[in-house]
């Protein structure tokens, strides 16, 4: 596992604690924006967030408005006195932001992602060392690739550089927008104890719910900060409308928010437990996944006219599950048990058609 090497790594130079980034996914309009940060900064908060160049996953979403919102950025600076942060993904975007006068900027999860993107976005920042970078971990659970993106901005002579920890992408349905996969960024804790890590529970959580709990969750587990996505009218937002909350909802989750001092950061224990959370998770994915097939065989059964339980292939299964338990040291008896019980769930899927 990589891990930094400069030793120049500086905590951000923001002296909150928490640190607390917020503001819309994008800036749609100047006066969405300004209201939005006025909103903002009138309960407290300092720092602002608004995307104003998007990577949709999708073509035809809604791509941002562009350079026009650098405008828009440097009146909300004006007018509250905010810093401000915007992503950036390409060099143009960096030159525009820096001539702009942007404070921060982060690297979103899918250009983290491409090392090539990153060498180019490195290159550009040489010689801007006054700027703050935020790096999100890359859209796959890939410490590595995260560790080596931060790596790069450094080399360029940068030295105020977080990480943002937003959840990785996994197909199929599951609570949560981005899977947390919480150990990464416990890892990148344990390797790198100075710098500064957020978590953006808006974009792992992908709804409104589940901000307030995620961001306590971050907390009591030692992040130095959030950054939240909110908007003026979030059920018209452009972009991830479901998961963007008013000021007013913001400031409900911040004042609920509970800071418990001297949590260890590295407690082994929730790092542990987290591990099985972990684990169950991926184990129920599979359950899932093979009661579909199971649905999908149970069809094809009914369609030719054939038996649902075929003893043979039940044993033939069970047998080679064993022995397969076995070279994992898994109990033979535990095995039995959980194989049976698998199997009876899926007759039963079976038969449902
Ligand atoms: C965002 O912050 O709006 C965004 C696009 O984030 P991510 O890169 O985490 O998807
Ligand atoms: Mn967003």
């Amino acid at each position: 596992m990589g891990t930094v090497t400069t030793q120049d790594i500086q905590p951000l130079d923001i002296a909150e604690n928490p640190i607390i980034i917020a503001g819309p996914c994008s800036a749609e309009t100047e006066q969405q924006t300004l209201e939005t940060a006025k909103a903002l900064s009138a309960m407290g908060v300092t720092i602002f967030r608004a995307g104003i160049w998007k990577p949709r996953t999708m073509p035809g979403g809604f791509e941002g408005v562009g350079d026009i919102g650098l405008e828009w950025l440097q009146r909300v600076k004006r007018e509250t006195g905010m810093l401000i942060a915007t992503e950036v993904a390409t060099v143009e975007h960096i030159n525009a932001a820096l001539a702009a006068g942007i404070d921060i900027l982060w690297i979103g999860a899918r250009t983290t992602a491409n090392p090539f993107a990153m060498q180019d976005i490195a290159d550009a920042l040489h010689g801007h060392d006054a700027v703050t970078i935020l790096v999100k971990n890359p859209v796959n659970p890939d410490l590595d690739l995260w560790i080596g993106a931060i790596q790069r901005i450094l080399n360029a002579g940068v030295s105020r550089v977080g990480a943002v920890h937003r959840g990785f992408s996994a197909a199929g349905e599951h609570l949560y927008r981005n899977d947390p996969q919480w150990h990464i960024p416990f890892d990148l804790r344990r390797l790198e104890s100075h710098m500064t890590i957020l978590c953006d529970p808006s974009h792992i959580g992908g709804k409104r719910d589940l901000v307030y709990p995620l961001a306590q969750q971050a907390l009591d587990m030692g992040f130095d900060g959030l950054m939240i996505e909110s908007h003026c009218d979030p059920d018209h937002a452009l972009s991830d409308s479901a998961q963007q909350i008013t000021p007013e909802d913001l400031k409900s989750v911040l004042d609920r928010l509970i800071i418990r001092s001297g949590v260890p950061v590295e407690d082994e224990l929730a790092l542990l437990r987290q591990q099985i959370d972990d684990c169950d998770h991926e184990l129920l994915a599979v359950l899932a996944r093979r009661m579909s097939v199971s649905r999908e065989i149970g069809q094809y059964k009914k369609t030719h006219n054939l038996r649902v339980v075929q003893p043979h292939r039940y044993q033939d299964v069970l047998k080679n599950r064993l022995a397969e338990g076995e070279r994992l040291s898994l109990d033979p008896a535990f095995v039995k048990l959980v194989m049976q019980a698998i199997h009876e769930e899926s007759v039963r899927q079976q038969i449902g058609f």
